[in-house]
């Protein structure tokens, strides 16, 4: 293992401290408003490794960590962009109370809690529900550890975010880690844990170590893959090289191995540059030699990464690495979609050209990859079948097992940016997966989740104008 270079000071930045950053000044007034208005709504953090090494400032607004990190006017409508300016900045005394009410109207519309997380997914003992815990797939349980529900950064199209801006009611979190061993216990098909957050290396390692050893106990020994999903590779990998307690991490990750499991580091990477500096890759290096896995993934997403050529030297410099590249996902149905959301024919295109320019390798990618209610459907192509133009589709995971690897059709839309936007092919009223178990018993009584963003003229001529092609770490769930 390389030995650590000199450490570096996590310094973050928020709307309050943005300011002094060094490169503020730098940018046009303009951008600076929508950071202070935008910011209200979505959540913003970034930090000065970010800020130093990623963004390429000679290129904003358009450079594409800018836009990851920073908010812009064009993520709100025009109308709500205008109130929320005037009670941010207009002449009088910003009335706290119709401001924070415009905050949470404007974020309720924005389909805080997508694909049916706090409704379906929530594991109950004694007819209580485990906060903290999301069981969804039979073999894998999500934890969200309470002291990893923030990031390095955020990303501005992330789904987590109700988590970073206190909508207390759509906030998963758990105190402890004995709930987690104890639910674990009763549930010896589970094989996976996957802790997330937030982000769940934003913990020093002694918290991380409270959650993780009791994982390794002779009782748990059912559980074979201990994941973390991260994105400290991309936004802070000082976390893996010299932060105080970086090699004792890494020590934390040895001692999993030694126990017979997997350690399995879900790296978030939305594009190259995240991978081209000389920190990036020795992150990865040092992961990969503790024996933990590496495996990279991320959402494509409209304004940042829908260049094909980025995502494949991602993939190649990634497997040079030891890293495994796994998932190109659909962005999801939350926050503002219209800004960051590609047509499903467009992100099959994009997956389809990056994939062709590497080799075997890196073809361990799977993807566009939608995480949708019923599981992760991905988009295998677009064919004409019997004289119909069809999406063929596949569930790589789905909350009834028999469907997965199970090939089903949709209606060609060159429109259609999600799951819920398809329609059976070849004249059939349903989807083979909504009349069988998994799907009525769940659902019982109820409507099936559906995102509530409407699809806006701007959109909808996007998509038009791009219907040959379209669009986190966290998307695992
Ligand atoms: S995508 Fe991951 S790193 Fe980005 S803000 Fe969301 S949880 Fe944090």
């Amino acid at each position: 293992m390389q030995a650590a270079p000199a450490a570096d000071k996590f310094k973050p930045y928020i709307r309050q401290t943005i300011a002094q950053s060094r490169q503020w000044d730098s940018i046009p007034p303009e951008l600076q408003e929508a950071v202070q208005v935008v910011s209200h709504v979505l959540p913003f953090r970034t930090n000065a490794y970010v800020m130093d090494q990623l963004i390429d400032w000679g290129r904003v607004p358009d450079d594409p960590i800018f836009r990851l990190t920073f908010p812009h006017r064009d993520m709100l409508p025009a109308h709500e962009y205008a109130q929320l300016r005037e009670l941010v900045l207009g002449p009088g005394p910003a009335d706290q109370a119709r401001l924070q009410q415009l905050v949470r109207q404007i974020r309720l519309r924005m389909n805080p809690h997508p694909a049916g997380q706090m409704s379906h997914n929530v594991p109950r003992v004694n007819d209580a529900p485990l906060r903290g815990l999301q069981h969804k797939y039979k073999e894998t349980v999500l934890f969200f550890p309470s002291a990893g529900q923030t990031c390095h950064a955020y990303c501005t199209f992330c789904f987590r975010w109700p988590q970073f801006v206190g909508m207390d009611d759509m906030k998963f979190d758990a105190k402890e880690s004995h709930e987690l061993a104890a639910y674990l216990r009763g549930k010896p098909d589970v094989t996976d844990v996957l802790l997330t957050g937030g982000d769940p290396l934003i913990m020093n390692t002694r918290q991380l170590a409270a959650y993780i050893e009791p994982l390794l106990a002779p009782e748990l020994g059912h559980i074979q893959n201990i994941r973390i999903g991260t994105k400290s590779v991309a936004y802070w990998p000082q976390r893996f090289v010299s932060d105080r307690d970086a090699d004792d991490l890494l020590r934390l990750f040895e001692k999993v191995v030694a126990a017979g499991k997997n350690m399995a580091i879900m790296g978030h990477y939305n594009h190259a540059v995240e991978l081209r500096g000389a920190l990036a890759q020795q992150a990865v290096k040092r992961i990969v030699a503790t024996g933990a896995t590496l495996r990279m993934q991320g959402p494509l997403i409209r304004h940042i990464n829908e260049d094909p050529a980025s995502w494949a030297e991602l993939w190649r410099t990634g497997v040079r690495l030891g890293a495994i590249p796994y998932y190109m996902f659909v962005e999801r149905d939350t926050g503002p979609r219209e800004y960051f959301g590609l047509p499903l024919a467009r992100a099959h295109e994009i997956f389809q050209a990056a994939y062709q320019m590497v080799s075997g390798l890196a073809r361990t990618v799977r993807g566009p990859s939608m995480s949708a209610f019923p599981g992760k459907v991905v988009i295998d192509g677009i064919a004409t079948v019997g004289g119909e133009k069809v999406f063929a589709l596949q569930f790589l995971q789905a909350r009834n097992a028999d469907w997965v690897r199970k090939p089903f059709y949709a209606k060609f839309d060159p429109l259609a940016t999600w799951m819920d936007e398809l329609r059976p092919a070849f004249g059939k009223d349903k989807f083979f997966f909504e009349s069988e178990a998994g799907w009525h018993d769940e659902l019982a009584g109820q409507a099936p989740p559906r995102k509530v963003i409407p699809l806006t003229p701007a959109l909808q001529a996007h998509g038009e104008a791009a219907a040959g092609p379209g669009p986190g770490h966290s998307n695992a769930a």
